[in-house]
């Protein structure tokens, strides 16, 4: 017990052990916010104020409450698998599989993951005939998830400005109606369907709210409206709620997150005045200053001061780099030499704004043999061969699933085309039936055979499934599918995928589900909500490579952050309005604070992003930590770039390339995607050379010669 309260400052200290009432500990980065509510829960249980099913702990990911049982555990003896702590996405699911009756779902339901849904909003769009350019499956899709998220159904929405909004209106309702016919929900229904059922069921809220006599959660400034109300709910008149957070780390905003939650929460559950913490454990000296001199720039700030006992430290290094490629391989060095000094790669972490600037480094460290891991990429259950696996097992599990049906029905191909898909989706419409029932009823004729096999495949294998094991039924359906036979005869991606589908195999045999005859359904949920996150392996040593979102929380020795230019980080559509800018700043305040002992700052004078060619500034958040902080390791430029001279070095002309790949200006070639072009322009040298082609068919384009397969034509 002593040991467990050993080490906190008063202000901790006062925090773990507060009475047994609602709390707000408002608090800086690496102040321990997090360790603090995890003593919390430790301290309830180990002084008998409560028992483990008495606590509802909410994280932000599947990872960090993964890593508050594991401390819980390592704090007191207790079961901690069967403890209710988790996202608010994993608690609800949770909650609807014991109540799924009571919430008017199928036993098996199956959750959409954000491309799952894409993928319905688009069938939607199809079936009634709607153009996706006007129609956007991307603005329905937010369209419907942010009503979602206020709490607002389709029928409760006020009525609309312009038949533009009816429309969308009418597609909230049609696409409900769509996933209640599929048994499917998404992510913000699973919140929303249980907000909805403890409202209207009095009963079930009064047993929850009695018996979470502890609710705590973490990362409060990034909860919504609906999962605020969530938690009101549950805690009821008389229940405590344990709230910790930061709002200088607010970073969902685009997501409907609301730090007014912050405020909302002293009012409602009668909190005095929130617990403050004040002392950093995390960063040496310098680079909370950095920090804190950065964020001291937003205003509307709740208002902190964080101090740290633990000295200067090293300053901060600041690259400027010639262009993407430099700074990949700049980071890549420095890792190098880190890791022979003796820090483990897990301990590092390269961060970057946006998802797509990994691709570089990846191809960088796959060159220089580093391992390395991606937070946020693409994850695992998002690859394509484990969708297909996950597709069939989903209409083992169900198969009025119309996702997963479109997903795998010609998949290995198996001579069922397009044309024949319309026609089950005309037929399915038109008798009101899901496109399996449509499939059972499918008349003679050639393709209704290939249908029908189609149709006895999945009934075999439900009946198989029976019999079987978690993995057995898996292997199973890889086997069966005929996607095992398709990536055998792949001899590109064949062997990775086959991979992929092996350790599949290897995640089912280690699943344990909390009820053993739903294994199947809830090794499909986890899968789901896994998707927004990437597993990765425990145990290996390897460099963390994430964007600054996924970071969130998470504290490394070393960390890179990279491209820091404008229009990257601070990102193009957020510098037009204070608001966007000032979450920017938080994003880099997040950024910053992750770092433990070195930070490394770096940005590119020339970047592809997304096939074009940028000479950006560097970031306007470089300017924003005080000069003195900051040690400039730039080989070519020795302070960093003022942002006119910039302007000028990217409005130059471009020099004629002397290039070390043989092909100049006027050159027809030919490129195995985009077909054939001539060479328009042409900069960079040496080996970093970009060539603007334009393109018989594909227009204009710039490729970077490292990565882009052209030939002479
Ligand atoms: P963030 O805002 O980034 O989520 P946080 O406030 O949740 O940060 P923690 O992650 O809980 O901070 O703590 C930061 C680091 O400081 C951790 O390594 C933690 O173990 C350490 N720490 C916290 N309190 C103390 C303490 N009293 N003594 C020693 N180390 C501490
Ligand atoms: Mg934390």
């Amino acid at each position: 017990m002593s040991d467990l309260l050993a080490g906190l400052n008063p202000e901790q200290l006062r925090a773990v052990t507060w009475p047994a009432k609602s709390a707000l500990v408002l608090a800086g980065a690496g102040s321990g916010k997090t360790r603090v509510l995890t003593t919390r829960i430790a301290w309830l249980l180990s002084t008998g104020q409560t028992s483990p099913a008495g606590v509802l702990a909410v994280t932000f990911t599947n990872k960090a409450s993964r890593e508050m049982q594991t401390r819980l555990s390592t704090l007191v003896p207790v079961n901690v698998r069967n403890m209710w702590i988790g996202t608010f996405h994993g608690l609800c699911n949770r909650f609807l599989r014991i109540h799924y009756r009571d919430a008017g779902l199928p036993q098996t339901f199956q959750i959409l993951d954000s491309a799952d849904q894409q993928a319905a909003i688009k069938r939607l769009l199809k079936s009634l005939e709607l153009s996706d350019e006007k129609y956007p499956p991307r603005a329905v899709q937010s369209f419907i998830n942010g009503n979602k998220e206020a709490g607002v159904r389709a029928e409760s929405l006020p009525p609309a400005l312009n038949p533009y909004e009816a429309k969308l209106v009418e597609l909230y309702a049609a696409y409900d109606a769509q996933c209640r016919r599929e048994g499917v929900v998404d992510f913000a229904e699973l919140l929303l369907r249980s907000y909805e059922l403890l409202s209207r069921n009095e009963a079930l809220r009064a047993h929850y709210s009695s018996r979470f006599a502890h609710i705590l959660v973490d990362e409060f400034q990034d909860t919504n409206r609906l999962q605020y109300a969530w938690l009101k709910l549950l805690a009821g008149e008389h229940g405590a709620l344990f709230a910790v957070g930061d709002d200088d780390q607010s970073i969902y905003a685009f997501r409907g997150a609301e730090v007014g939650n912050m405020r909302a929460l002293l009012s409602d559950f009668r909190v005095a005045e929130p617990v403050r913490l004040e002392q950093n454990y995390r960063s040496m000296g310098n680079i909370l200053n950095a920090a804190n001199s950065l964020i001291e720039r937003n205003d509307g700030r709740l208002g902190k001061n964080l101090w740290t006992d633990a000295g200067e430290g090293e300053k901060i290094r600041f690259y400027q780099a010639g262009s993407d490629g430099d700074e990949a391989e700049f980071i890549i060095d420095e890792v190098k030499s880190l890791h022979r000094e003796g820090l483990a790669l897990s301990d590092m972490a390269v961060l970057y704004r946006s998802n797509a600037q990994s691709r570089l480094l990846e191809h960088v460290l796959v060159n220089a043999q580093i391992p390395y891991r991606i937070y946020g990429g693409l994850r695992f259950f998002e690859r394509q061969e484990i969708k297909h696996a996950l597709a069939y097992l989903r209409l083992v599990a169900n198969p009025d699933d119309d996702n997963a049906l479109l997903r795998v029905i010609n998949v290995p191909a198996r001579g069922i085309g397009a044309r024949s898909v319309e026609n089950l989706q005309a037929a399915g419409r038109e008798q009101g039936v899901t496109l399996w029932q449509a499939a059972c009823q499918s008349g003679g004729g050639r393709t209704a055979a290939k249908i029908g096999e189609f149709v006895l495949l999945i009934e075999r294998l439900r009946e198989q499934s029976r019999d079987f094991s978690l993995a057995e039924t898996i292997s199973l359906v890889i086997d069966r599918s005929g996607l095992r036979d398709m990536y055998e005869q792949d001899k590109k991606d064949g062997e990775e995928r086959l991979a992929n589908l092996d350790e599949l195999v290897n995640a089912a045999a280690s699943f344990m589900p909390d009820q053993p005859e739903q294994a199947l359904t809830e090794f499909l949920s986890a899968a789901s909500l896994e998707a927004g996150e990437h597993q990765a392996d425990a145990g290996s040593d390897a460099l963390q490579l994430m964007t600054v979102h996924a970071a969130k929380g998470l504290e490394f020795d070393a960390v890179f952050v990279s491209g820091l230019e404008e229009g990257l980080f601070p990102h193009e559509n957020s510098v037009m309005d204070g608001k966007g800018l000032q979450e920017e700043r938080r994003l880099m305040y997040v950024a910053i604070t992750r770092a433990r002992k070195r930070l490394y700052l770096s940005s590119a004078q020339s970047r592809m992003l997304h096939g074009q060619s940028r000479y950006p500034i560097p970031s306007r958040f470089i300017d924003e930590i005080p000069a003195e902080l900051i040690h400039s390791l730039s080989a070519t430029v020795k302070a960093p770039v003022a942002p006119q001279q910039a302007r000028r070095a990217a409005a130059m002309p471009r020099r004629q390339a002397e290039n070390a790949y043989g092909l100049s200006i006027g050159q027809a070639v030919s490129h195995a995607k985009f077909g054939i072009g001539v060479v328009i322009d042409a900069e960079g040298n040496g080996e970093d050379v970009r060539l603007q082609i334009n393109f018989a068919e594909h227009g204009v384009k710039w490729l970077d010669m490292r990565y882009a397969k052209l030939s002479p034509a």
